[in-house]
């Protein structure tokens, strides 16, 4: 038992899929076989991981909207990649962005040569017509050479399990798994080795899992925040009949417009006015959830604030709790955001691992980071909550 867990969440210092990565596949925890016995109480599950599962330096993980951005990460100091296809598979198909199977392959080759990862996004839910596209850019991936999935739904998950046993799962935050018993769902029944958690829970929250879970747990540290329950939004559906969770956008290409006023520029999503911008202004991504609406005779944010979460402040709480990845967000943000912000986090978790009573948040990487902030302001989102 004790084998198994320390060859599964052995260091990540080591190269990609080699037989003391994290990432190289182990057969014994991928399986439907009923739960053994040492599973099945909780009460077992936490002392064997709290007993097995030394700290180590998380994964930092960073976006790659295109080639160029994958390249930036990696020579910036990602330890790992995500990326999705120029299709509905993934929940950041917007215009523009992404790879096709040319570029995975290309990108999959600059990160191998280097010692990073990469991790192939096909987070949306697949279209019960048609699942064809899904599978296909599951055999893609397998083929192309990504070291792990990030799956949501369940269908994807049992097909990569059935013809790809040997490709790595990690459990989408589009699948909005919370606690001990959903994930472990996903591990018993898909195989899945990481988790990556909704940016909905509180420190402590997050601590119980990560000392709970049988996978290793993967959070956000920075990035644009969302305020649905992730993998749960209908807003843009509502406006465009389209939806992050099987398209993959939260506002289509096809839906937007600029117009030009006099005042300004008005933007609208399918003919929905969503927001208004003076001459100078800068302008948001254009989303139903951020944007600015006439309430009760005040104009503001009704829904959201574009805020971005910014966790450097509690990354050795992070680290100490046993997080095993720290994700940036930013697919849709250009190869410049990438490097700068990872360039900022490869040094703060350097710094925090190798000395973590002496650290703190510099001036130099807060000021980097609320340049690329949204609405250029920062937040503890939900691990900052002082009245629980
Ligand atoms: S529309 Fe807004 S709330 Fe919905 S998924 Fe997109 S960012 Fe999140």
């Amino acid at each position: 038992m004790q084998g198994i867990l320390t060859a599964h969440h052995d260091a990540i210092n080591s190269t990609p899929n080699s037989a003391n990565s994290p990432y190289a596949p182990d057969s014994r925890i991928r399986n439907n076989a009923a739960p053994p016995a040492w599973l099945i109480t909780m009460d077992a599950a936490v002392t064997t991981n709290a007993t097995t599962r030394p700290a180590v330096k998380p994964e930092l993980v960073c976006p790659a909207g295109s080639l160029r951005a994958l390249q930036m990460a990696v020579d910036a100091g990602a330890d790992a990649v995500y990326l999705g296809l120029k299709d509905a598979t993934n929940a950041r198909n917007f215009a523009g962005l992404n790879f096709d199977d040319t570029q995975v392959r290309a990108g999959v080759a600059y990160a191998h040569a280097r010692g990073a990862r990469v991790l192939m996004a096909l987070n949306t839910f697949a279209d019960a017509r048609d699942t064809r596209p899904w599978f296909g850019a599951v055999d893609t991936a397998a083929t192309m050479g990504a070291d792990a999935l990030i799956v949501a739904d369940t269908a994807v998950m049992a097909y990569c399990r059935d013809h790809h046993p040997k490709l790595r799962l990690h459990l989408s935050v589009q699948a909005s798994a919370t606690s001990y018993e959903a994930i472990e769902f996903y591990r018993r029944h898909y195989g899945i080795q990481r988790a990556v958690l909704p940016r909905v829970l509180t420190l402590s929250q997050v601590a119980h899992l990560a000392r709970l879970s049988m996978v290793d747990i993967e959070v956000f540290g920075f990035g644009s925040l969302c305020v649905m329950v992730e993998g749960r939004c209908a807003l843009s559906s509502y406006v465009t009949g389209q939806s992050p969770n099987n398209a993959g956008v939260c506002s289509p290409p096809s839906a937007v417009r600029w117009q030009h006023t006099p005042s300004g520029v008005d933007a609208r999503l399918n003919g929905v006015l969503i927001d208004h911008y003076g001459p100078d202004e800068p302008r948001g991504y254009p989303t139903l959830c951020k944007g600015r609406f006439d309430v009760a005779g005040e104009r503001g944010y009704a829904i959201e604030e574009p805020t971005s979460l910014n966790t450097l402040a509690i990354l050795p709480e992070l680290i100490s709790i046993g997080v095993k990845a720290i994700k940036i967000e930013g697919r849709q943000r250009s190869p410049s955001y990438v490097e700068q912000v990872t360039k900022v986090w490869r040094t703060a978790i350097d710094s925090a691992c190798a000395a973590p009573q002496r650290y703190s948040v510099q001036p130099a990487w807060s000021a980097t980071l609320t340049r690329f902030a949204e609405g250029q302001q920062h937040t503890l989102g939900a691990y900052d909550r002082p009245w629980r």
